[in-house]
C-alpha cells in the first residue's frame, strides 16, 4: 500500500510570514510607503523605494541589499550568513550566503508544522480522477523523517547522491526532502526515461541508492518502473540498494538489493535530526540535454535555490496563504522541482502533484480537476494548451473555474492563439496569463509578466519583464551589448542571482564553456530574445532554432506562431534545412485540427500568404508537410533535432528516441517526408 492513502485539510492560522506581512504593511502605511511594503514585506526597509518599478530597479542596482533582506526574512537559518555573495561570472564562480547554515527540509516542513500542522501540503492528483490524496504538513514531515532515518540507517551519508526514479507522488516528495534532511543530494530522473538513459544518469551521479515504485500508472496504463530500474542497475556498479514503494497492489520481483520502502519506514522513528548544511552545499543534481549528446547534471545548492524558488513562486503567481497551487509539471523536470515542491513548500503552500495526462480520461481532465480541487493558480505547458484547444471550448466550459486567479505557461514559447484561448476560454478573460521564461540552469523564473504594477500591460505570447534581481542583456553576433529597443539578440543575464546553477556535476569546465565563456562576464542562456519598442521581452527560441534565410534571422517560434493562427492548424514545428541558394530554407510540419481536411498544396499557399503578411516573404515555408502528430518528449517539448534529421535524410543520426512520448510518430513523419519529396522534389 502506498504510504498514507488519505489525509485531511483544516483551517489555517496566520503564519509568521503572514504576521510579518501585516505588521510591515501597517508600518509602511504609516511611513507613506504602503504600496511596496504591502506588496512585498521583504522590501519594507528599502529606502526611497515607493513603487513597483523603483523596487525592480533597487533589486538590480542594490542586489546585495535586496537578496540579503529576502534571505533573512523568507528563510529560517540555523546560523546567519556573513557574506551575501561572492561571484565572478567570467570564472564561473557563484557563491551566495556564505557562512549561513540551514536545513532545506526544516524550511519546507518543520516551521509550518509549528504554526499550522494540519494545513494541506500536498494534494496528490492520482491518475484515477476523483481519487486524490491530501497530505498535511504534519504527515509529510513524519514521512520525511522516517525515510531520512531509513536512508541514514542504510548508510546514506551527507554528500552522497540518491537517484529518485518515481512519478509525482507524496513519497517522491518525501524522498527529495529526506535527502535534504540528512544532507544527501538528490538526482530525480524523469520516470519516462529508458533504462539506458536512467543508467547513464545514475552512473554520472555515482549513486549507491536508488528510490523507485513497483509500477507507475499514467493515462490508465501501468508502467513497469521497477523493471526499468532492474535493467538500468545492471550497468551501474555503484548501486547497492534499491528502495521500492508500492504505487499499485501488484507484487514485483524483488532481489537481495531491494528494500520494501514503506515496510521499512514503519520501523523508523518519526523524528529525524536535520543535518546542518552550508548555504553552498549541494541540494540536487538535475540532468538536462545540452547541444552535445551527453546530458549535463546541473548542480543547485541549498539556500540560494530555495530562496529563489520561494520568492518567484510567491510573487510571479501572486500566491497567498490558503491558495491551492496547481503546477502540472512532472517532478522529473526543473518546473516540478521549483514549483510543485520547493517553492510552494517553502512558502507553506498547498501544492498539487499531477500524476495523469491532460486528456485522461477525456480532454476535460485539467478543468474538472480545477473545479474539484479548487485550484487558484494553474501552471502548465503550451503544448498541452494547444492540444486541448483542438478539442474545443466545451471541455473547459462544462467545469467551474471561478477559483482560478493566475494562469501560467512554461517550457516553450506560447503562440498567440494558444495564449488567447488560455486567457479567454480557460480564464474567462479575467486571469492574468504569465508566460514564464526560465530553464534548468536558472533554478526559477527569470522573465515573466508579473510581478508588476497590478494593471500593467501583458502582451499575448510575451514573457515581458525581468523578475527582481534579474538584469537581462541582448548581445549581437559580435558579442556587443544591444542597448536599444526593438531589437533581437542572444539572451544573457548580466549579474548573478541566488537561484542560478553553480556548476555541471564533475565538469566545471563544460559549465564555464557553455554559460560563461560565450559572453565573458555574463551568463549566456542559449536562447534568443526580442526586446520590443516598449522594452518587453519575447523569447524567440533556442539559438540553434534560429534560421538564417537569405541573411535574415528568423525564429522558428515566430513562424510557428503565425502558422498556428490558421484556423485549420492545431500546431506546427518549423526547422531550417540547408538550401542551395538561400543558405537555409524553412520546412514546416503541420498538425491539423480534428475534422479539418486540407490538401498540402492548398494549405501551403494559405500559410505562405499568412507568413508573408505577418512577417515577411523570406520567412515563408518552402515546404509544408502534414503530419498526424509531432515527435515530443514526455515533457512536451518538440524534438526538432529529430525533424531536422528526417529532412536531412540522416536516419542513422536520429539518436536515442526512447525519450519520445510516442516513437511511432517518427516513422509516420519519415514516410510522409518521402512521399512529399517524391511529389515536390523538395529537400
Ligand atoms: P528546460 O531547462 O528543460 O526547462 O528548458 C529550458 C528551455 O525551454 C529554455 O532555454 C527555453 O528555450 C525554453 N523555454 C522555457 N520557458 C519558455 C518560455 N516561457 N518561452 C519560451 N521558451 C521557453
Amino acid at each position: 500500500m502506498m504510504w498514507l492513502r488519505c489525509g485531511c485539510a483544516s483551517k489555517c492560522v496566520v503564519s509568521p510570514l503572514g504576521r510579518r506581512f501585516f505588521k510591515s504593511y501597517f508600518q509602511a502605511l504609516g511611513r507613506g510607503r504602503s504600496n511596496v511594503a504591502a506588496f512585498m514585506p521583504e522590501a519594507a526597509g528599502f529606502e526611497g523605494v515607493s513603487d513597483h518599478s523603483a523596487l525592480q530597479d533597487f533589486s538590480v542596482s542594490n542586489s546585495e541589499s535586496f537578496w540579503a533582506a529576502a534571505a533573512r526574512q523568507r528563510l529560517s537559518w540555523i546560523s546567519p550568513f556573513h557574506t551575501v555573495q561572492d561571484c565572478d561570472l567570467s570564472r564561473g564562480k557563484i557563491k551566495w550566503f556564505e557562512g549561513g547554515k540551514l536545513n532545506v527540509s526544516v524550511n519546507c516542513l518543520d516551521r509550518h508544522v509549528h504554526t499550522c500542522p494540519e494545513r494541506v501540503a500536498l494534494i496528490w492528483e492520482r491518475d484515477e480522477p476523483g481519487s486524490e490524496v491530501k497530505v498535511t504538513y504534519r504527515q509529510l514531515l513524519e514521512m520525511t523523517c522516517r525515510l531520512g532515518n531509513l536512508l541514514r540507517r542504510r548508510g546514506v551519508k551527507k554528500g552522497d547522491c540518491v537517484t529518485i526514479y518515481m512519478p509525482p507522488c507524496p513519497l517522491a516528495v518525501a524522498s527529495m526532502l529526506a535527502c535534504a534532511r540528512i544532507g544527501a543530494a538528490h538526482n530525480v530522473v524523469f520516470a519516462g526515461f529508458s533504462p539506458e538513459a536512467l543508467a547513464e544518469r545514475i552512473r554520472d551521479a555515482q549513486s549507491s541508492t536508488v528510490i523507485t515504485v513497483n509500477q507507475g500508472v499514467r493515462g490508465g496504463k501501468v508502467i513497469e518502473l521497477k523493471k526499468t530500474v532492474d535493467t538500468a542497475v545492471h550497468s551501474c556498479p555503484t548501486v547497492q540498494q534499491v528502495f521500492v514503494a508500492m504505487r499499485t497492489e501488484n507484487p514485483v520481483a524483488m532481489t537481495a538489493r531491494d528494500v520494501l520502502m514503506e515496510e521499512e519506514m514503519l520501523k523508523e522513528d518519526a523524528v529525524c535530526e536535520p543535518a546542518v548544511m552550508d548555504s553552498e552545499d549541494v541540494l540536487f543534481l538535475l540532468y538536462t540535454s545540452g547541444s552535445t549528446g551527453k546530458p549535463k547534471g546541473l548542480v543547485h545548492t541549498q539556500a540560494g535555490y530555495l530562496l529563489y524558488a520561494a520568492l518567484t513562486h510567491r510573487y510571479v503567481f501572486s500566491y497567498h496563504d490558503g491558495d491551492v497551487f496547481g503546477c502540472v509539471a512532472d517532478i522529473g523536470w526543473i518546473t516540478g522541482h521549483s514549483y510543485s515542491v520547493y517553492g510552494p513548500l517553502a512558502n507553506g503552500g498547498s501544492t498539487v502533484l499531477f500524476e495523469s495526462t491532460p486528456i485522461y480520461p477525456d480532454p476535460g481532465r485539467y478543468w474538472e480537476m480545477v473545479q474539484r480541487l479548487k485550484i487558484n493558480q494553474f501552471y502548465g505547458a503550451p503544448t498541452a494548451i494547444r492540444l486541448l484547444l483542438k478539442y474545443g471550448d466545451h471541455w473547459v466550459q462544462k467545469y467551474d473555474r471561478s477559483t482560478l486567479k493566475t494562469l501560467g505557461s512554461v517550457g516553450e514559447p506560447i503562440n498567440t492563439e494558444a495564449w488567447e484561448w488560455y486567457h479567454r476560454v480557460v480564464g474567462d478573460g479575467r486571469c492574468p496569463v504569465v508566460d514564464t521564461w526560465w530553464q534548468t540552469e536558472t533554478g526559477g523564473i527569470c522573465i515573466t509578466p508579473r510581478p508588476s504594477d497590478p494593471d500593467a500591460e501583458i502582451v499575448p505570447g510575451m514573457a515581458m519583464r525581468p523578475f527582481f534581481g534579474i538584469k537581462p542583456a541582448l548581445m549581437d553576433t559580435e558579442g556587443k551589448v544591444l542597448s536599444s529597443n526593438h531589437t533581437s539578440g542572444a539572451l544573457c543575464i548580466s549579474q548573478p542571482w541566488p537561484g542560478m546553477a553553480r556548476t555541471i556535476h564533475n565538469n566545471h569546465q563544460r559549465f564555464i564553456e557553455t554559460y560563461c565563456q560565450p559572453h565573458p562576464g555574463y551568463f549566456f542562456t542559449g536562447d534568443g530574445a526580442y526586446r520590443s519598442k516598449e522594452g518587453y521581452y519575447q523569447i524567440t527560441g533556442r539559438l540553434d532554432d534560429v534560421i538564417n534565410v537569405s541573411g535574415h534571422r528568423i525564429g522558428t517560434a515566430e513562424i510557428e506562431d503565425v502558422l498556428n493562427q490558421c484556423s485549420a492548424v492545431a500546431e506546427s514545428a518549423v526547422i531550417g534545412y540547408s538550401h542551395d541558394i538561400k543558405g537555409q530554407g524553412v520546412y514546416a510540419f503541420v498538425v491539423l485540427k480534428k475534422g479539418e481536411d486540407a490538401q498540402e498544396a492548398d494549405l501551403s499557399r494559405q500559410l505562405n500568404g499568412m507568413v508573408s503578411n505577418k512577417i515577411a516573404k523570406y520567412a515563408c515555408p518552402d515546404c509544408v508537410q502534414l503530419v498526424q502528430r509531432l515527435p515530443k518528449t514526455r515533457s512536451g517539448k518538440i524534438m526538432r533535432r529529430v525533424l531536422r534529421k528526417v529532412v536531412e535524410r540522416d536516419l542513422n543520426g536520429l539518436g536515442d528516441l526512447s525519450t519520445l512520448d510516442d516513437p511511432a510518430a517518427v516513422q509516420e513523419i519519415i514516410e510522409g517526408h518521402r512521399e512529399l519529396s517524391s511529389k515536390q522534389q523538395q529537400p
